[in-house]
């Protein structure tokens, strides 16, 4: 890979072509060194850009590894992940990441404007001062979020919340095309809530691609246009109601389940 075009775009840029998936994944299966069951087993899956994609599956189903496995934190074992026609490799400046809350260190010593200015670093360069369109994007990022009065805060004085929108400034920062979201919606609060998902709609009628983990079944009906079950392999693909059937979700999570989803709301959280 060349650095420049790692850090300044280069040739991955969104195609105009609206027929070009956001992300196309090929037959791959990943298994952590020293276990002996595979996280994730012959998945393939292609989502269209301006998509809004919930990703659901129990705990351990291999959300979090797919993610990563996406934007490169784990490495291919097999398969390919292609991204805007582009090997999901050479085209990280156009995919964002938004770890499960858990993965963070909140003690690090960072104040709120520092992480959503990381944000920018994809577009910067390491070691390079912020330009006034790099300050700017931050500071959009963080209106858009209700995070500006927040700006000199450090990241451990904040709730689960706010901590959860710090992190979805910081890829709005990133200006991604692509935006994985691992379990945003888990211990926030319900205006952190709609925060999110009218951020994802928002992007979505721009063009941009959502995939979104989540255990809320109830509330995919309404904000999501597609839903893929996963329990280590793709159990389900389709619209939400076709996901959610009362078969699928005792598969996977154990227990049967009547009614719609939405009139569930216990499963939450
Ligand atoms: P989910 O996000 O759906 O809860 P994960 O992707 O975190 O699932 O985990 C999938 C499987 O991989 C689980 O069995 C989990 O225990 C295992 N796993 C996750 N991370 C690691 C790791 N760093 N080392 C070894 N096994 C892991
Ligand atoms: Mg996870």
């Amino acid at each position: 890979m060349n650095k420049h075009n790692f850090l300044y775009g280069g040739r991955c840029t969104m195609p105009r072509e609206a027929d070009v998936p956001a992300l196309d994944i090929r037959n791959i299966s990943f298994r952590y060194p020293g276990t002996v069951v595979d996280a994730l087993k012959t998945v393939s899956v292609t989502i269209m850009p301006g998509e809004r994609v919930a990703l659901v599956g129990p705990n351990g189903s291999g959300k979090s590894t797919l993610l990563k496995l996406i934007i490169g934190l784990e490495p291919l074992q097999s398969g390919s992940i292609s991204v805007y026609g582009h090997k999901a490799t050479s085209c990280h400046h156009r995919v964002a990441i938004v770890p499960q809350r858990t993965s963070v260190d909140w003690g690090f010593p960072i104040d709120v404007r520092q992480v959503v200015l990381m944000g920018r670093y994809v577009h910067l360069g390491w070691l390079k001062r912020p330009k006034s369109d790099d300050l700017e994007a931050v500071d959009k990022a963080m209106e858009m979020m209700d995070i500006t009065h927040l700006a000199d805060k450090q990241i451990g004085e904040l709730s689960g919340g706010q901590q959860q929108r710090v992190m979805i400034a910081r890829t709005l920062a990133h200006d991604a095309d692509l935006l994985l979201l691992d379990e945003p919606l888990n211990h926030v609060d319900i205006t952190t809530q709609e925060l999110i998902f009218h951020t994802i709609e928002k992007l979505s009628e721009e063009g941009k691609t959502a995939i979104v983990s989540t255990h809320d079944l109830g509330l995919l009906p309404v904000h999501f246009n597609r839903a893929l079950f996963l329990d280590s392999e793709i159990i389900a693909d389709g619209t939400v109601s076709e996901v959610l059937t009362a078969e699928n979700i005792a598969r996977a999570y154990g227990f049967e389940f009547h009614g719609k989803p939405e009139e569930h709301q216990w499963l939450n959280g």
